[in-house]
């Protein structure tokens, strides 16, 4: 984009020429774009539970309601504001990291207790799934924020557990490839379509069928977890097949201490 600026430029009576300024407003012009769609996008994510719950507190109110509707429409309440603040934290956690504003703490910690902890929590939920970790090795130092990444493969075990059926398996594969290790987390359910693939880092980006919408989501957590792999000189990529499954693996630099 080129923004133009002209002036006739006259000497003593006479017109002596033309002053032509041409600016490249490019960068502005994607920035303001930026804005512009992520306001749209926000302001749409957050009126629909807002909606919602100035719907049935409307309801309430009005109306002598029974007991027992009452709570149903307490409980639709709650999870709609829920998912306001689990919306609000994530979108502020992104905006941090993209702003280069994270403050990330580097310390050397093992991969496994971390990837067992997170199974271990799992595994208490009440739809409880078969998590199977597969590691060649007793033990995998990284270099990295272990709260970060904790973050990181909580939220992908969680889709794994999220989009697929109850007590379906979900595999964890650990291996290291020289200087690299990767993570693997493979599970049986609902796939992703070849044609969302591209777009499913994106933020607030969700496949759109009637699977994805029963399961609810904001949209933001691969987001997150890319932002996170990023930080960690990591990559993230994802493997999948529309109603078999799916894998998200991560990539992260092995970077062990010095021995003692
Ligand atoms: P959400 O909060 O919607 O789960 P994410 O950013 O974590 O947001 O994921 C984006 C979208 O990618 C999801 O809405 C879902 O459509 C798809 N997705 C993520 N993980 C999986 C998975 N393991 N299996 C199938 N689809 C997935």
């Amino acid at each position: 984009f080129i923004k133009t600026y002209s002036e006739e430029i006259h000497y003593g009576g006479k017109f002596r020429g033309i002053l032509l300024v041409l600016r490249d407003v490019t960068n502005e012009v994607e920035v303001d774009r930026i804005k512009n769609e992520l306001v749209s996008t926000i302001s749409h994510e957050l009126r629909t539970p807002l909606s919602s719950i100035y719907g049935f507190t409307e309801l309430m109110i009005q109306r002598d309601l029974p007991a027992n509707r009452q709570k149903k429409y307490l409980a639709a309440v709650h999870s709609e504001t829920e998912r306001l603040s689990l919306l609000i934290n994530d979108f502020l956690d992104l905006q941090r990291m993209e702003a280069n504003h994270q403050e990330y703490t580097f310390e050397p910690f093992d991969l496994i207790p971390m990837i067992k902890d997170l199974k271990q929590l799992h595994s208490l939920s009440s739809s409880a799934h078969d998590i199977q970790i597969l590691s060649d090795v007793p033990v995998q130092i990284i270099q990295g924020d272990s709260k970060k990444i904790r973050q990181l493969f909580g939220n992908l075990i969680n889709n794994a557990i999220k989009y697929s059926p109850a007590g379906g398996p979900i595999e964890i594969r650990l291996e290291e490839h020289h200087d690299r290790m990767t993570v693997a987390i493979t599970d049986h359910g609902i796939g992703i379509p070849a044609s969302a693939m591209s777009e499913l880092f994106q933020k607030f980006y969700r496949v759109d069928n009637s699977d994805t919408r029963k399961i609810g989501g904001t949209g933001l957590g691969l987001s997150i977890c890319r932002e996170i792999a990023r930080a960690h000189d990591g990559e993230i990529h994802v493997e999948s097949i529309e109603g078999q499954g799916s894998t998200f693996t991560v990539e992260l630099p092995l970077n062990p201490p010095p021995p003692l």
